[in-house]
């Protein structure tokens, strides 16, 4: 019985090392790839429910890796996350957004909103109202036209420095959205206290639209909900007919998911806005 359970943990210790060392390799290949530029951001249309209308995009994050092909966040956030390279390609990220945005409004697909994904390292370890400042000055774009979205574990963790970094960013005249809705500690004191515009109910609840009573019971409370409060919502992850119009039904906003297209290439997406119709 000893000599087994030696073996096992020797088995456990190769395991382990062999976690750390991919992990290390794959820190490595990420601190690389930000440097060589493989990051790229795809954009995923939101249109409007009552009329279709095209309003805005959400930007997703894909590695374009030269042997491996498109990595999706998935496989690379969570590292990013743990060893802090989820700042700098955080930066990455709000840049090339606003320079994409701009580069719409040159096209003439003016007017777009663009949907940016905000970690909560970004959040806590920088000056995150600067950095957006930076951004659109820079880039020179309508802070209106672009949107943060945030999680509710951010907004939950430190009331008074969330509060005030959220009135910082408020006051650049950007909006903010609460991403994956009714995943996290779901207090629903925070809503009323925090300058947010938008909820993303989160697909789960979407994906539940059809299956059962419950599943239309609690997108309908949070489309209620957010209403009540004066915010917006837009659901993710719409794939459906039924879903899209159990959703209109509630009165919910605006919707994205494969229903209407699949997040795209910048040159792809303005493919689809020429043959989609922009506003
Ligand atoms: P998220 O912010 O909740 O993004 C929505 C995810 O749902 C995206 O996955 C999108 O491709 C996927 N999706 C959209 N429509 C549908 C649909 O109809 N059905 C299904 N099954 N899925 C749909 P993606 O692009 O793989 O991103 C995964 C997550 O990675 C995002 O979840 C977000 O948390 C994170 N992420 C992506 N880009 C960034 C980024 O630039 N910065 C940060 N910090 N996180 C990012
Ligand atoms: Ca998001
Ligand atoms: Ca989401
Ligand atoms: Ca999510």
């Amino acid at each position: 019985v000893k000599r087994l359970d030696d073996s096992r943990l020797g088995f456990f210790d190769a395991a382990m090392s062999f976690a750390v060392t991919e992990r290390l390799t794959l820190e490595r290949s990420i601190k690389a790839a930000l440097k060589a530029e493989q990051f790229e951001l795809f954009f995923q249309p939101q249109v409007r429910l009552i009329d279709f209308r095209l309003v805005g995009a959400e930007a997703l994050i894909r590695w374009r890796h030269p042997e491996l092909g498109i990595i999706t966040p998935d496989k690379f956030i969570p590292v990013a996350e743990e060893t802090g390279l989820i700042v700098p390609m955080g930066t990455w990220v709000l840049q090339s957004a606003c320079r994409q945005l701009r580069h719409w409004d040159d096209l003439g697909l003016t007017g777009l909103r663009m949907g940016v994904n905000i970690s909560g390292r970004q959040f806590r370890e920088q000056d995150l109202a600067d950095l957006v400042a930076e951004a659109i000055a820079e880039t020179g774009v309508n802070p209106a036209q672009l949107d943060l979205e945030l999680t509710e574990s951010m907004l939950m963790a430190d009331g008074e420095a969330t509060l005030k970094i959220l009135r910082a960013l408020a006051r650049l005249g950007v909006t903010l959205s609460i991403d994956d809705f009714g995943t996290g500690y779901s207090s629903l004191a925070y809503l009323k206290r925090f300058p947010v515009n938008t909820v993303k109910i989160d697909r789960t609840f979407v994906s539940d639209l059809d299956q059962d009573k419950d599943g239309r019971a609690i997108a309908n409370a949070i489309i209620s909900l957010a209403h009540s409060l004066g915010m917006k919502t837009i659901a993710e992850g719409v794939e459906t007919e039924a879903q899209a119009a159990m959703l209109a039904s509630h009165g919910c906003n605006e919707i994205q998911g494969y229903l209407i297209e699949r997040p795209l290439p910048a040159a792809e997406f303005t493919a689809f806005v020429a043959r989609y119709g922009a506003n």
